[in-house]
């Protein structure tokens, strides 16, 4: 193996290659977890009218303090219908539009209402109205481009009278797992057999970046199948294998997807667990190489396949999004690669403290359960202190 690359850079090379995907419209109903591939503007001005903040009374504060007539009474929904005049009030509910000629609204809690008169307090202009256009103006920004579209975001783009929005189309991603030993959960194990947990959890990880997923068959370690499937899995627009990209005689992958026209870009990320991680381009398809352990595939995919998704759709900013947070227990450094610890968070005093979890290695992908973090561990001599700060992934 070459000299393997630092993260960072290899990270570098995955997005250099990952240009957004042609935009499609999305109704917004069904943009959660897409990115806007152009910014999405207000239809209307929000709130669209003067409204209530309050239960209470509409009213000129000029005429404040004092004993008020109540003339009108306006539900949310239901304007009044004529302005109101000096020395007049109407009782108005929370969202109700503020009528014409009223400048302020005073709270229910503060007024003495009796025979349709109301008493109230002296009261500012202006309080408690919500003016028209105070939260967004039509035509102005609700969502930028190259945003990942959230719960907040759909609120917002409909609150502003947006129905569709301009997405960037989901990657198509074809993933195969390969290795003679691997079973589906379901069967029994024959001598020597594993049960393959890379598909399943790959899938997962790929959906929840917001590709479309088309799962190959499985296959053993043998040439024809494998290059069958690595063929038909080069019409995506990214590949993603587990296993046999390593220098045993029977890692097939990188000889095969050679053959099949495929350029590496590299092999060999300076990470564990997941060094001997490949990517490469046929054309304009990513090919990931993850190597099989079940927790090297985990982080191979979180580090590089799903920034590379994310870029794909035309995320401005793909990732991995590392946080800040405090070491809870010393842990080991590596003195060649940098490691990615799996780590379990809490929060003590707002500080994300976070807990390494006990069974690192690569293959422990029950020990990984545990965790909602994978700490980045820099390479170095001796140990990572207890409190150090650190930066985390987080596990969703
Ligand atoms: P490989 O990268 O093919 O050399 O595989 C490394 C290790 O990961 C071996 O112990 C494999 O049995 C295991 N492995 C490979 N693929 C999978 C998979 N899909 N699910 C679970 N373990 C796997
Ligand atoms: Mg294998």
């Amino acid at each position: 193996m070459a000299e393997p690359l630092a993260i960072g850079e290899a990270l570098a090379r995955v997005l250099e290659h990952s240009r957004p995907l042609a935009n499609e419209e999305v109704p917004v109903a069904a943009a959660c977890g897409r990115v806007l591939a152009a910014p999405a503007l207000a239809a209307v001005d929000l709130p669209p009218f003067a409204s209530s903040a309050m239960d209470g009374f509409a009213l000129r504060a000029a005429d404040t303090p004092g004993s008020l007539p109540v003339v009108a009474r306006i539900a949310a929904g239901a304007p009044a219908g004529r302005a109101l005049a000096p020395g007049e009030a109407m009782a108005i509910s929370t969202g109700g539009v503020v009528p014409d000629g009223a400048d302020a609204v005073v709270q229910i809690e503060l007024v003495d209402e009796r025979n349709d008169v109301v008493d109230v307090p002296a009261v500012a202009a202006r309080d408690n109205v919500r003016p028209r256009g105070s939260d967004i103006r039509a035509g102005d920004e609700v969502v930028p481009a190259g945003l990942r579209l959230g719960p907040a975001q759909l609120g917002a783009l409909a609150a502003a009278g947006v129905t569709a929005v301009r997405c960037g189309r989901r990657p198509q991603v074809a993933l195969l797992a390969t290795g003679s030993e691997l079973r589906p959960a379901g069967e029994p194990l024959g001598p020597g057999e594993i049960y393959d947990s890379n598909t399943v959890m790959l899938e997962a990880q790929a959906r929840a970046a917001g590709a479309a997923v088309e799962t190959l068959p499985r296959v053993a370690d043998n040439e024809q199948a494998t290059r069958e499937a690595l063929a038909r899995g080069l019409a995506a627009d990214v590949l993603v294998t587990s296993g046999g990209v390593s220098v045993g005689v029977h890692d097939l992958v990188r000889r095969l997807e050679s053959e099949l026209g495929v350029e590496e870009v590299f092999w060999g990320v300076a990470v564990r667990p997941g060094r001997p991680l490949a990517f490469g381009l046929r054309g304009d398809t990513l090919v990931f190489g993850l190597p099989g352990n079940p927790v090297s595939s985990l982080v191979g995919f979180e580090l590089f396949v799903r920034p590379a998704l994310l870029a794909l759709q035309g995320a401005g900013d793909p990732g991995p999004p590392f946080r800040p947070g405090r070491l809870a227990t010393a842990v080991r450094r590596n003195k060649a690669r940098d490691s990615l610890v799996r780590a379990r968070s809490r929060t003590e005093n707002r500080v994300i403290a976070l807990e390494p979890l006990a069974g690192q290695e690569s293959h422990m992908i029950a020990r990984a359960a545990a965790a909602d973090a994978l700490v980045l561990v820099p390479r170095g001599e001796g140990e990572l202190a207890a409190g150090s700060t650190v930066e985390y992934l987080a596990l969703r």
